[in-house]
């Protein structure tokens, strides 16, 4: 008899190039809070709105009144695919997990599925932030199925 194979990693974390981003002021402190394993969001502190990706100004209703705070970390996939031809610093990358999730705060971040089987990866898998190094002055967000 033989032992049905075992589910493989779709993407073995390590192999996923962590090109830096480009920061700039507005996005400065949410890429140095990435450096130390912090997920910040800025929200509206005049209709609620939660603001993604960072910016100074509400797209809601054009307020500047924003603040900073941390996010959980967690949410689930909405969407996702697996690429097998990456272009630019993927380039050459083994296959790996395009996604947006979804932030439990609302917002839906495009970001790489890590460490899931292939045969897990769904529509509405809770996942959990992990951060990757991408230099001195920032971390990649990307997501993790959440383990138990
Ligand atoms: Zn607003």
């Amino acid at each position: 008899m033989s032992t049905p194979a075992q589910p493989q990693p779709a993407v073995p974390e390590q192999s996923l190039p962590a090109p830096a981003p480009a920061v700039n002021p507005e996005t400065r402190e949410f890429w140095a809070a990435t450096t130390d394993g912090h997920l910040l969001l800025k929200r509206c502190l005049d209709c609620s709105s939660v603001i993604w990706y960072p910016r100074v100004i509400c797209p809601e209703c054009a307020s500047l009144h924003t603040e900073w705070f941390e996010a959980t970390g967690r949410g689930r996939v909405y969407s996702y695919t697996v690429n097998h031809r990456g272009e630019g610093a993927y380039q050459g990358a083994p296959p790996f997990v395009l996604a947006y999730v979804e932030l439990d705060e609302g917002p839906r971040m495009m970001t790489n599925i890590v460490g899931a089987m292939e045969p897990e990866l769904a529509v509405g898998l809770p996942v959990e932030v992990v951060f990757h190094s991408a230099g001195d002055e920032a971390a990649l967000p990307r997501f993790q199925p959440v383990r138990q």
